[in-house]
């Protein structure tokens, strides 16, 4: 069966104009990192007329303080890790929006500086998610470690790293499927440089930034 594809367009740091240019062009999902720069961009598009209606994505990592307005303004998170973090969000949807539709972050790449939930646990936490009133589980979200490194380019048919770690996630998606937790239609995989091998991977949600507004300046924190 032929996978469906989602093109994410990543507006952070992308001024409100330009996402409305994209808009009018028919891009509808749009991908932001920053919570206070979203919420501006969210409300300001929101009242401009000629703005066709938006589904906005929160990407970034994700804190306790930010899940009230996370829920009150954006349809998808993609960076959900905890469970306590989950039931936040569903508490704090606010009446009369559809329900916030989440995928769950996996660490596949087992640095424990990254966020994301080790692969062994992800099944169990999309379990327990699943049960919350106010979210729909979609799936997996993944950001790899790294792009290759210069001996597994050389290496004859070797799997890249990266490759391995996209597969990983895939992997639990289809366990995620097989089991009929939540509804399982979402993989999100693949940036930029590396969503080629994203889709061939079996992804369904590409995320783009630069390579659709361009090189982003310097993070301002
Ligand atoms: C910024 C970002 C992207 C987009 O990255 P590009 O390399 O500009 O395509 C995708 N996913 C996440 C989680 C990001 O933070």
């Amino acid at each position: 069966m032929p996978q469906s594809l989602t093109l994410l367009a990543v507006s952070k740091t992308v001024p409100a104009q330009t996402v409305l240019q994209f808009a009018l062009a028919g891009q509808q999902a749009f991908g932001e990192n920053y919570l206070q720069e979203a919420v501006e961009k969210i409300t300001h598009l929101a009242d401009s007329p000629e703005c066709p209606p938006l589904e906005w994505h929160f990407i970034g990592p994700l804190q306790s303080n930010k899940t009230r307005q996370i829920a009150q303004y954006f349809n998808w998170v993609h960076s959900v890790d905890r469970f306590k973090t989950a039931k936040r969000l569903s508490e704090q949807r606010p009446e009369g929006l559809a329900p916030l539709n989440v995928l769950v972050q996996v660490n596949t790449s087992g640095e424990s500086s990254k966020a994301g939930v080790p692969p062994h646990e992800a099944l169990a936490l999309c379990q327990q998610i699943s049960a919350l009133p106010h979210l729909t589980l979609r799936g997996l979200m993944t950001i790899p470690s790294a792009m290759p490194t210069p001996a597994s380019h050389l290496a004859h048919n070797a799997t890249t790293n990266l490759e391995k770690e996209f597969l990983v996630c895939r992997t639990l998606f289809q366990q995620l499927q097989a089991q009929h937790i939540g509804r399982a239609d979402t993989l999100s995989m693949g940036m930029s440089a590396d969503l080629e091998l994203a889709i061939q991977c079996g992804s369904t949600c590409v995320r783009v930034g630069s390579a659709l507004f361009g090189a982003r300046p310097a993070k301002p924190d």
